[in-house]
């Protein structure tokens, strides 16, 4: 049985009670033979503030490279508003993200048939909605330089962000997309504003000359980033894997997102280049919601984005497909025999807890894997 190290983040608020859910699912892995996980937990966010300061340790940073992958719960709360900008707690999260360069942020929005309805667009807009937004996640304007607010004299001031790529950051990020693609339904569409921006003109031009070179058999599409918007909302099936830069896959990604129903429900993986000896890639996975400060400590926060994180791991970090394919089922499964938590119920009279959706998921796994 293969082993793998699995570095656990559980952070704040509802973080730890998500984090534990996800903890179980891996040990039931274990104890089916599926894969041993030999797991460490550390500290980020307020919780590593409260406990030394910063919003990850050294040590924890050397814990998080050492091992085949991260998963970390959710970090922040309103007690640490007033903490100083590089120690709040999403420090801790850019942290790794930069540390470990993690440059492809992954999001899958899938529509449970079950939750169809829960959907703001009609069902037959939504309905077996799988696609996955692929964002570039270290460059452009929330890092580029200059970026300042410069003050000019009689009361005006000037707020200035830089929006800048390099040929190899949109390349590595489109390889992600496109190797994406090629395990699912082979189609990609790339978003830019080469219209109006120099950097969407590289952007294009980078993806196409890759898509020619290196990955002709996968079908690939431009969409002007506003065009995309509007077709997330009219016709989202159309898409199987999207890729764009950092600043409209933020907006996007949400966009996509919001036409699956709850926040609870949606993982995410951010993934580093793959090594030149072992292929692996660096990876941090994690739901897509926060550290939701009003329901933390209540045992009922739905636990399906943390343990769809840890089904992504799975696939892209440990090549456990069939396992991460079980776990995913087996979520759908849960939904489709009505199970909800609060965030997802319509009668409140029926939701379940925390604790009780996680076994219900971990019950539904050991029956698919037996
Ligand atoms: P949030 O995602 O924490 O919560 C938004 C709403 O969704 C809340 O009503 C919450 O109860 C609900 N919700 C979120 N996850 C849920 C789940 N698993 N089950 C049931 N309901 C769920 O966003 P927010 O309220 O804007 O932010 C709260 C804190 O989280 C802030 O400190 C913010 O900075 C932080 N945050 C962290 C991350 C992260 O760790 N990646 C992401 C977003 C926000």
């Amino acid at each position: 049985m293969p082993t793998y190290k699995l570095f656990l983040l559980p952070g704040d608020g509802i973080g730890p009670e998500v984090m534990a859910e996800a903890l179980k699912t891996a040990d039931l892995l274990g104890q089916i033979g599926v894969a041993k996980f030999e797991t460490e937990m550390g500290l980020v966010g307020g919780a590593a503030y409260d406990s030394h300061g910063k919003a990850i340790s050294d040590s924890d940073m050397r814990l998080a490279g050492a091992a085949d992958a991260v998963l970390l719960g959710a970090v922040g709360g309103p007690q640490w508003d007033s903490v100083a900008f590089d120690r709040r707690p999403e420090a801790g999260l850019f942290r790794l993200r930069k540390d470990m360069d993690l440059f492809a942020n992954l999001r899958p929005a899938v529509c449970y048939p079950a939750l169809a309805d829960a959907s703001s667009l009609k069902r037959e807009a939504i309905e077996s909605l799988d696609l996955m937004f692929v964002r570039e996640l270290t460059g452009g304007i929330y890092f580029g330089e200059p970026k300042a607010i410069i003050d000019l004299g009689d009361g005006r001031k000037r707020a200035v962000d830089t929006q800048v790529y390099d040929t190899h950051e949109i390349e590595r990020v489109g390889r992600a997309a496109f190797e994406l693609a090629r395990k699912r339904k082979n189609k990609v569409t790339s978003a830019d504003k080469h219209n109006v921006m120099k950097s969407g003109v590289l952007w294009r031009e980078v993806i196409t000359a890759l898509h020619s070179h290196e990955f002709a058999d996968v079908t690939l599409e431009h969409q002007l980033a506003d065009s995309l918007g509007m077709q997330l909302v009219r016709r989202p099936t159309q898409f199987d894997v999207i890729v764009t830069d950092n600043l409209f896959g933020d907006l996007l990604s949400d966009v996509a997102a919001m036409l699956t129903g709850s926040l609870g429900m949606l993982p995410s993986a951010s993934l580093g280049a793959p090594d030149p000896t072992t292929g692996k890639r660096r990876a941090l996975y994690e739901p897509v919601h926060g550290s939701a400060p009003d329901i933390a400590g209540k045992g009922i926060a739905n636990p399906i984005a943390m343990i769809g994180s840890l089904a992504l791991c799975l696939r892209y970090s440990l090549g456990l497909d069939e396992a991460a394919d079980k776990a995913e089922q087996a979520i759908a499964n849960v939904l489709a025999a009505g199970l909800r938590t609060a965030d997802i119920a319509r009668d409140v009279s029926a939701v379940v807890s925390t604790a009780e959706m996680g076994a219900a998921i971990r019950a539904e796994l050991r029956r698919l894997l037996a």
